[in-house]
Protein backbone atom coordinates (compact mmCIF):
# COMPACT_ATOMS: atom_id res chain seq x y z
CA UNK A 1 0.00 0.00 0.00
CA UNK A 2 1.15 3.46 -0.63
CA UNK A 3 1.32 5.69 2.47
CA UNK A 4 -0.11 8.73 1.03
CA UNK A 5 -3.90 9.78 2.09
CA UNK A 6 -5.15 9.88 -1.87
CA UNK A 7 -6.82 7.67 -3.97
CA UNK A 8 -4.56 6.42 -6.98
CA UNK A 9 -5.33 6.86 -10.24
CA UNK A 10 -2.53 4.10 -11.34
CA UNK A 11 -4.48 1.63 -12.33
CA UNK A 12 -7.05 3.33 -14.01
CA UNK A 13 -4.66 5.51 -16.12
CA UNK A 14 -2.39 2.10 -17.09
CA UNK A 15 -5.71 0.07 -18.67
CA UNK A 16 -6.47 3.15 -20.47
CA UNK A 17 -2.86 3.78 -21.69
CA UNK A 18 -2.43 0.12 -23.08
CA UNK A 19 -5.51 -0.09 -24.67
CA UNK A 20 -3.96 2.64 -27.51
CA UNK A 21 -1.77 0.77 -29.95
CA UNK A 22 1.63 2.42 -29.75
CA UNK A 23 3.81 -0.29 -31.01
CA UNK A 24 7.24 1.16 -32.47
CA UNK A 25 9.24 -0.43 -36.05
CA UNK A 26 12.70 -1.06 -35.89
CA UNK A 27 12.31 -0.89 -39.95
CA UNK A 28 11.11 2.52 -39.81
CA UNK A 29 13.39 5.68 -40.40
CA UNK A 30 10.87 8.12 -39.36
CA UNK A 31 10.80 10.36 -35.96
CA UNK A 32 9.10 8.88 -34.13
CA UNK A 33 9.20 5.16 -35.97
CA UNK A 34 5.00 5.25 -36.18
CA UNK A 35 2.53 8.04 -36.20
CA UNK A 36 0.12 6.07 -33.81
CA UNK A 37 2.68 6.50 -31.11
CA UNK A 38 1.78 10.28 -30.65
CA UNK A 39 -2.39 8.64 -30.15
CA UNK A 40 -1.39 8.09 -26.36
CA UNK A 41 1.43 11.33 -26.53
CA UNK A 42 -1.66 13.71 -27.21
CA UNK A 43 -3.90 12.37 -24.73
CA UNK A 44 -1.13 12.84 -22.03
CA UNK A 45 -0.53 16.58 -23.13
CA UNK A 46 -4.57 16.96 -22.50
CA UNK A 47 -4.72 15.32 -19.08
CA UNK A 48 -1.38 17.60 -18.15
CA UNK A 49 -3.44 20.47 -18.88
CA UNK A 50 -7.03 19.25 -17.17
CA UNK A 51 -4.81 18.82 -14.45
CA UNK A 52 -3.85 22.66 -14.92
CA UNK A 53 -0.04 22.38 -16.46
CA UNK A 54 -0.49 25.29 -19.04
CA UNK A 55 3.01 23.88 -21.01
CA UNK A 56 2.40 20.40 -21.78
CA UNK A 57 3.42 19.86 -25.53
CA UNK A 58 3.49 17.04 -27.84
CA UNK A 59 6.38 18.27 -30.54
CA UNK A 60 6.89 17.13 -33.93
CA UNK A 61 9.46 14.29 -33.32
CA UNK A 62 7.02 12.96 -30.84
CA UNK A 63 7.97 13.86 -27.62
CA UNK A 64 5.80 15.21 -24.88
CA UNK A 65 7.56 18.24 -21.96
CA UNK A 66 5.58 19.51 -19.73
CA UNK A 67 6.70 21.37 -16.31
CA UNK A 68 5.44 21.27 -12.59
CA UNK A 69 6.68 24.90 -11.72
CA UNK A 70 9.05 25.03 -8.87
CA UNK A 71 6.84 25.95 -5.62
CA UNK A 72 10.10 26.31 -3.27
CA UNK A 73 11.92 29.83 -2.74
CA UNK A 74 15.14 27.70 -2.74
CA UNK A 75 17.40 26.76 -5.49
CA UNK A 76 16.68 23.57 -6.07
CA UNK A 77 17.81 21.82 -9.31
CA UNK A 78 15.24 20.84 -11.65
CA UNK A 79 14.40 17.54 -11.96
CA UNK A 80 13.22 15.19 -15.35
CA UNK A 81 10.99 12.34 -14.47
CA UNK A 82 11.02 10.61 -18.06
CA UNK A 83 9.09 7.06 -19.54
CA UNK A 84 8.79 6.03 -22.96
CA UNK A 85 5.30 5.48 -24.43
CA UNK A 86 6.02 3.04 -27.33
CA UNK A 87 6.00 -1.02 -26.62
CA UNK A 88 8.44 -3.35 -27.90
CA UNK A 89 7.76 -4.58 -31.22
CA UNK A 90 8.59 -8.59 -29.87
CA UNK A 91 5.04 -9.20 -29.13
CA UNK A 92 2.09 -7.42 -30.66
CA UNK A 93 0.63 -4.15 -28.62
CA UNK A 94 -2.31 -4.22 -30.79
CA UNK A 95 -5.83 -4.64 -29.66
CA UNK A 96 -4.65 -4.83 -25.72
CA UNK A 97 -7.50 -5.69 -23.15
CA UNK A 98 -6.29 -5.48 -19.72
CA UNK A 99 -7.58 -7.57 -16.92
CA UNK A 100 -7.70 -6.61 -13.80
CA UNK A 101 -7.24 -9.11 -10.85
CA UNK A 102 -8.15 -8.09 -7.41
CA UNK A 103 -6.00 -9.62 -4.60
CA UNK A 104 -4.12 -12.12 -6.44
CA UNK A 105 -4.85 -15.26 -4.56
CA UNK A 106 -0.85 -16.63 -4.98
CA UNK A 107 -1.94 -19.15 -7.37
CA UNK A 108 -1.81 -19.63 -11.02
CA UNK A 109 -3.08 -16.62 -13.17
CA UNK A 110 -4.78 -17.74 -16.36
CA UNK A 111 -5.80 -15.95 -19.68
CA UNK A 112 -9.20 -15.36 -21.28
CA UNK A 113 -8.20 -14.94 -24.68
CA UNK A 114 -5.53 -18.35 -24.29
CA UNK A 115 -6.55 -21.09 -22.31
CA UNK A 116 -3.15 -22.55 -22.74
CA UNK A 117 -0.96 -19.53 -20.87
CA UNK A 118 -0.40 -19.29 -17.65
CA UNK A 119 0.90 -17.04 -15.27
CA UNK A 120 2.77 -19.15 -12.47
CA UNK A 121 4.29 -17.91 -9.42
CA UNK A 122 6.70 -21.06 -9.49
CA UNK A 123 8.67 -19.61 -12.88
CA UNK A 124 7.62 -15.97 -11.74
CA UNK A 125 8.58 -16.14 -8.33
CA UNK A 126 7.73 -12.25 -7.38
CA UNK A 127 4.37 -12.63 -8.04
CA UNK A 128 4.80 -14.41 -4.48
CA UNK A 129 5.54 -11.51 -2.79
CA UNK A 130 2.63 -9.73 -4.06
CA UNK A 131 0.00 -11.74 -2.78
CA UNK A 132 -3.21 -9.61 -2.20
CA UNK A 133 -2.32 -6.86 -5.20
CA UNK A 134 -4.23 -5.91 -7.78
CA UNK A 135 -2.41 -7.61 -10.51
CA UNK A 136 -2.97 -6.13 -13.92
CA UNK A 137 -2.26 -8.90 -16.79
CA UNK A 138 -3.40 -8.66 -20.91
CA UNK A 139 -5.56 -10.94 -22.08
CA UNK A 140 -3.25 -13.46 -23.68
CA UNK A 141 -3.17 -12.60 -27.36
CA UNK A 142 -0.85 -9.64 -26.57
CA UNK A 143 1.91 -8.16 -24.49
CA UNK A 144 0.18 -5.82 -21.59
CA UNK A 145 2.59 -2.71 -22.40
CA UNK A 146 3.27 -2.00 -18.28
CA UNK A 147 6.82 -1.40 -20.53
CA UNK A 148 6.68 1.56 -19.66
CA UNK A 149 2.49 2.30 -19.45
CA UNK A 150 3.39 1.61 -15.55
CA UNK A 151 5.85 4.39 -15.66
CA UNK A 152 3.71 6.96 -17.99
CA UNK A 153 0.81 5.71 -15.19
CA UNK A 154 3.07 6.67 -12.51
CA UNK A 155 4.53 9.87 -13.62
CA UNK A 156 0.72 10.83 -14.11
CA UNK A 157 -0.37 9.80 -11.05
CA UNK A 158 2.47 11.59 -9.38
CA UNK A 159 2.07 15.09 -11.26
CA UNK A 160 -1.92 14.70 -10.28
CA UNK A 161 -1.12 14.25 -6.48
CA UNK A 162 1.62 16.78 -6.21
CA UNK A 163 -0.47 19.55 -8.14
CA UNK A 164 -3.14 18.84 -5.59
CA UNK A 165 -1.12 19.48 -2.59
CA UNK A 166 0.71 22.26 -2.85
CA UNK A 167 2.03 22.12 0.88
CA UNK A 168 4.34 20.14 -0.28
CA UNK A 169 7.68 21.87 -1.44
CA UNK A 170 9.28 20.93 -4.69
CA UNK A 171 11.81 22.96 -7.13
CA UNK A 172 11.23 23.03 -10.96
CA UNK A 173 9.78 19.10 -12.43
CA UNK A 174 9.93 18.55 -15.99
CA UNK A 175 8.46 15.64 -17.46
CA UNK A 176 9.42 13.96 -20.37
CA UNK A 177 7.56 11.02 -22.49
CA UNK A 178 9.51 9.29 -25.28
CA UNK A 179 8.95 7.12 -28.17
CA UNK A 180 11.03 4.49 -29.59
CA UNK A 181 12.37 3.45 -26.49
CA UNK A 182 12.60 0.22 -27.27
CA UNK A 183 13.83 0.11 -31.21
CA UNK A 184 17.43 2.12 -29.07
CA UNK A 185 16.00 5.62 -30.58
CA UNK A 186 14.24 6.63 -27.88
CA UNK A 187 16.72 9.93 -26.65
CA UNK A 188 17.55 10.60 -30.58
CA UNK A 189 15.53 14.18 -30.98
CA UNK A 190 15.32 15.03 -27.43
CA UNK A 191 15.89 18.75 -27.03
CA UNK A 192 18.07 19.18 -24.02
CA UNK A 193 18.05 22.84 -23.91
CA UNK A 194 14.46 22.93 -24.05
CA UNK A 195 14.21 20.19 -21.31
CA UNK A 196 16.22 22.28 -18.69
CA UNK A 197 16.53 20.01 -16.52
CA UNK A 198 19.75 19.02 -13.94
CA UNK A 199 18.97 15.76 -13.32
CA UNK A 200 16.44 12.95 -13.80
CA UNK A 201 14.96 9.79 -12.91
CA UNK A 202 13.55 7.12 -15.60
CA UNK A 203 10.59 4.92 -14.33
CA UNK A 204 11.20 1.50 -16.38
CA UNK A 205 12.51 -0.38 -13.40
CA UNK A 206 10.93 -4.18 -12.44
CA UNK A 207 10.56 -4.91 -8.68
CA UNK A 208 9.59 -3.24 -6.20
CA UNK A 209 13.03 -1.48 -4.10
CA UNK A 210 15.00 -2.00 -7.19
CA UNK A 211 17.02 1.34 -8.25
CA UNK A 212 19.34 1.06 -11.33
CA UNK A 213 22.14 3.47 -11.60
CA UNK A 214 24.45 0.71 -13.69
CA UNK A 215 23.71 -0.03 -17.37
CA UNK A 216 25.88 -2.02 -20.02
CA UNK A 217 28.32 0.26 -22.19
CA UNK A 218 27.39 -1.19 -25.83
CA UNK A 219 29.23 -1.71 -29.48
CA UNK A 220 28.38 -2.92 -32.53
CA UNK A 221 31.14 -4.83 -34.34
CA UNK A 222 30.82 -6.06 -37.81
CA UNK A 223 32.81 -8.34 -39.89
CA UNK A 224 32.98 -8.41 -43.48
CA UNK A 225 34.76 -11.31 -44.61
CA UNK A 226 35.63 -10.61 -48.47
CA UNK A 227 36.34 -14.07 -50.90
CA UNK A 228 37.07 -14.63 -54.29
CA UNK A 229 34.97 -15.30 -56.72
CA UNK A 230 34.92 -17.56 -59.64
CA UNK A 231 32.91 -19.75 -62.26
CA UNK A 232 32.24 -22.72 -60.43
CA UNK A 233 32.82 -25.46 -63.08
CA UNK A 234 36.57 -23.94 -63.20
CA UNK A 235 37.18 -22.70 -59.91
CA UNK A 236 39.10 -25.53 -58.73
CA UNK A 237 42.15 -23.50 -56.54
CA UNK A 238 41.05 -20.18 -57.74
CA UNK A 239 37.74 -19.82 -55.67
CA UNK A 240 37.73 -18.71 -52.35
CA UNK A 241 33.80 -18.58 -50.95
CA UNK A 242 33.28 -15.98 -47.79
CA UNK A 243 30.17 -18.22 -47.13
CA UNK A 244 32.68 -20.47 -46.01
CA UNK A 245 35.27 -18.05 -44.24
CA UNK A 246 32.15 -16.80 -42.53
CA UNK A 247 30.92 -20.18 -41.17
CA UNK A 248 33.98 -20.96 -40.08
CA UNK A 249 34.88 -17.94 -38.06
CA UNK A 250 31.44 -18.28 -36.73
CA UNK A 251 32.60 -22.24 -35.37
CA UNK A 252 35.63 -20.85 -34.23
CA UNK A 253 33.55 -18.52 -31.45
CA UNK A 254 33.20 -20.52 -27.74
CA UNK A 255 30.14 -22.09 -27.28
CA UNK A 256 29.98 -22.19 -23.40
CA UNK A 257 31.24 -18.48 -22.76
CA UNK A 258 31.26 -15.11 -24.35
CA UNK A 259 27.47 -15.20 -25.38
CA UNK A 260 24.11 -13.58 -24.04
CA UNK A 261 23.13 -17.36 -23.21
CA UNK A 262 26.35 -18.52 -21.40
CA UNK A 263 27.05 -15.31 -19.44
CA UNK A 264 25.15 -13.64 -16.59
CA UNK A 265 25.51 -11.76 -13.78
CA UNK A 266 28.67 -8.87 -14.13
CA UNK A 267 29.89 -10.83 -17.60
CA UNK A 268 30.12 -9.07 -20.52
CA UNK A 269 29.75 -10.88 -23.82
CA UNK A 270 29.10 -10.52 -27.94
CA UNK A 271 26.60 -11.38 -29.34
CA UNK A 272 25.50 -12.18 -33.27
CA UNK A 273 22.63 -10.66 -34.42
CA UNK A 274 22.66 -10.93 -38.13
CA UNK A 275 24.52 -12.76 -40.74
CA UNK A 276 24.56 -12.46 -44.55
CA UNK A 277 26.69 -13.46 -47.24
CA UNK A 278 27.60 -14.91 -50.55
CA UNK A 279 30.32 -15.93 -52.49
CA UNK A 280 32.31 -12.63 -52.49
CA UNK A 281 31.29 -11.13 -49.42
CA UNK A 282 29.79 -12.30 -46.25
CA UNK A 283 29.12 -10.10 -43.20
CA UNK A 284 28.42 -10.54 -39.15
CA UNK A 285 27.18 -8.31 -37.13
CA UNK A 286 27.28 -8.29 -33.62
CA UNK A 287 26.54 -6.43 -30.69
CA UNK A 288 29.06 -6.35 -27.67
CA UNK A 289 28.53 -5.67 -24.29
CA UNK A 290 30.29 -4.81 -20.92
CA UNK A 291 29.66 -3.01 -17.32
CA UNK A 292 33.28 -2.17 -17.90
CA UNK A 293 33.87 0.32 -20.94
CA UNK A 294 37.90 -0.44 -21.19
CA UNK A 295 36.92 -4.23 -21.45
CA UNK A 296 34.73 -3.46 -24.77
CA UNK A 297 38.22 -3.02 -27.05
CA UNK A 298 39.23 -6.47 -25.55
CA UNK A 299 36.12 -8.30 -26.76
CA UNK A 300 36.51 -6.07 -30.15
CA UNK A 301 40.01 -7.61 -30.08
CA UNK A 302 39.41 -11.31 -29.62
CA UNK A 303 36.82 -10.88 -32.70
CA UNK A 304 39.69 -9.77 -34.40
CA UNK A 305 42.08 -12.29 -33.79
CA UNK A 306 39.56 -14.85 -34.57
CA UNK A 307 39.29 -13.07 -37.60
CA UNK A 308 42.42 -13.07 -38.68
CA UNK A 309 43.33 -16.86 -37.26
CA UNK A 310 39.88 -17.74 -39.64
CA UNK A 311 41.65 -16.32 -42.83
CA UNK A 312 44.88 -17.96 -42.41
CA UNK A 313 43.17 -21.02 -43.38
CA UNK A 314 41.51 -19.57 -46.45
CA UNK A 315 43.95 -18.08 -48.42
CA UNK A 316 42.93 -15.42 -50.26
CA UNK A 317 40.37 -13.79 -48.21
CA UNK A 318 40.48 -10.61 -46.27
CA UNK A 319 38.46 -9.31 -43.31
CA UNK A 320 37.74 -6.22 -42.13
CA UNK A 321 36.40 -5.45 -38.48
CA UNK A 322 33.69 -1.95 -38.24
CA UNK A 323 33.19 -0.93 -34.48
CA UNK A 324 30.56 1.45 -33.68
CA UNK A 325 29.85 2.85 -29.94
CA UNK A 326 26.17 2.78 -28.78
CA UNK A 327 26.15 3.25 -25.41
CA UNK A 328 28.05 3.74 -22.55
CA UNK A 329 27.29 2.74 -18.41
CA UNK A 330 25.90 5.75 -16.70
CA UNK A 331 27.79 4.70 -13.73
CA UNK A 332 30.46 6.58 -14.65
CA UNK A 333 28.17 10.36 -14.95
CA UNK A 334 26.70 9.02 -11.39
CA UNK A 335 29.56 8.39 -9.97
CA UNK A 336 30.15 11.93 -10.49
CA UNK A 337 27.43 13.07 -8.64
CA UNK A 338 26.80 10.36 -6.35
CA UNK A 339 23.77 12.56 -4.72
CA UNK A 340 21.22 11.28 -7.64
CA UNK A 341 21.39 7.77 -6.46
CA UNK A 342 21.53 8.96 -2.73
CA UNK A 343 18.67 10.80 -2.61
CA UNK A 344 16.81 7.82 -4.45
CA UNK A 345 17.96 5.71 -1.90
CA UNK A 346 16.78 8.28 0.84
CA UNK A 347 13.73 8.98 -0.76
CA UNK A 348 12.88 4.59 -1.12
CA UNK A 349 14.00 4.59 2.75
CA UNK A 350 11.07 7.32 3.57
CA UNK A 351 8.43 5.42 1.70
CA UNK A 352 9.54 2.26 3.89
CA UNK A 353 11.67 0.28 1.18
CA UNK A 354 14.75 -1.09 1.31
CA UNK A 355 16.80 -0.05 -1.65
CA UNK A 356 17.84 -2.44 -3.91
CA UNK A 357 20.99 -1.00 -6.21
CA UNK A 358 20.96 -3.03 -9.40
CA UNK A 359 22.86 -3.17 -12.35
CA UNK A 360 20.77 -3.29 -15.76
CA UNK A 361 22.11 -5.87 -18.49
CA UNK A 362 20.84 -3.72 -20.89
CA UNK A 363 20.26 0.02 -21.72
CA UNK A 364 17.94 2.73 -20.98
CA UNK A 365 16.87 6.03 -22.29
CA UNK A 366 18.68 7.27 -19.13
CA UNK A 367 22.24 5.50 -19.94
CA UNK A 368 22.51 7.95 -22.54
CA UNK A 369 20.37 10.70 -21.07
CA UNK A 370 23.32 10.59 -18.31
CA UNK A 371 26.05 11.27 -21.12
CA UNK A 372 23.52 13.96 -22.58
CA UNK A 373 24.24 15.85 -19.58
CA UNK A 374 21.46 14.37 -17.43
CA UNK A 375 22.87 12.00 -14.76
CA UNK A 376 19.96 9.85 -14.89
CA UNK A 377 19.13 6.39 -12.85
CA UNK A 378 15.80 3.69 -12.91
CA UNK A 379 13.45 4.03 -10.48
CA UNK A 380 11.06 0.60 -10.20
CA UNK A 381 7.69 0.55 -11.73
CA UNK A 382 6.19 -2.98 -10.88
CA UNK A 383 6.55 -3.57 -14.58
CA UNK A 384 7.41 -7.94 -14.85
CA UNK A 385 7.39 -10.15 -17.72
CA UNK A 386 8.28 -7.54 -19.85
CA UNK A 387 7.89 -8.18 -23.50
CA UNK A 388 5.65 -11.28 -23.58
CA UNK A 389 2.36 -12.31 -23.56
CA UNK A 390 2.41 -12.85 -19.31
CA UNK A 391 3.56 -9.44 -18.82
CA UNK A 392 2.15 -8.28 -15.24
CA UNK A 393 2.10 -5.53 -12.81
CA UNK A 394 0.91 -4.54 -9.53
CA UNK A 395 -1.18 -1.84 -8.60
CA UNK A 396 0.24 -1.38 -5.66
CA UNK A 397 3.74 -1.43 -6.72
CA UNK A 398 2.81 1.22 -8.89
CA UNK A 399 1.23 3.60 -5.88
CA UNK A 400 4.11 2.89 -3.78
CA UNK A 401 6.37 4.26 -6.81
CA UNK A 402 4.73 7.56 -6.42
CA UNK A 403 4.81 7.49 -3.16
CA UNK A 404 8.46 7.13 -3.80
CA UNK A 405 8.62 10.47 -5.97
CA UNK A 406 6.91 12.49 -3.24
CA UNK A 407 9.52 11.72 -0.89
CA UNK A 408 12.02 12.43 -4.04
CA UNK A 409 11.12 15.58 -4.63
CA UNK A 410 10.97 16.42 -0.95
CA UNK A 411 14.54 14.98 -0.46
CA UNK A 412 16.08 17.38 -3.22
CA UNK A 413 13.80 20.39 -1.80
CA UNK A 414 15.50 19.70 1.77
CA UNK A 415 19.37 19.23 0.53
CA UNK A 416 19.32 22.47 -1.55
ZN1 LIG B 1 10.99 -0.04 -20.94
Amino acid sequence: MSNLNYNHTTADRLMRYVQIDTESDPNSDSQPSTEKQKDLASILVEELTAMGINDAELDQHGYVYATIPANSAKNVPALCFCSHVDTAPDVTGKDVKPVLHKNYDGGNITFKDDKTLVLSPVDHPYLKERVGDDIITASGKTLLGADDKAGVAIIMDFAHYILQHPEIPHGKIRLLFTPDEEIGRGVNAVDMKKLGADFGYTLDGGPRGTLEGESFSADSATVIFEGISAHPGYAKDKMVSAIRVASAFMDALPKDSWSPERTSGREGFVHAVHMDGGVEKATVQFIVRDFDTKELANHHQRLESLAKETIAKFPGASYQLIVKEQYRNMREILDQNPFVMANAEEAYKRAGLNPVTESIRGGTDGSRLSFMGLPCPNIFTGEMAIHSRKEYVSVQDMDKAVETLVHLVQVWEEKA
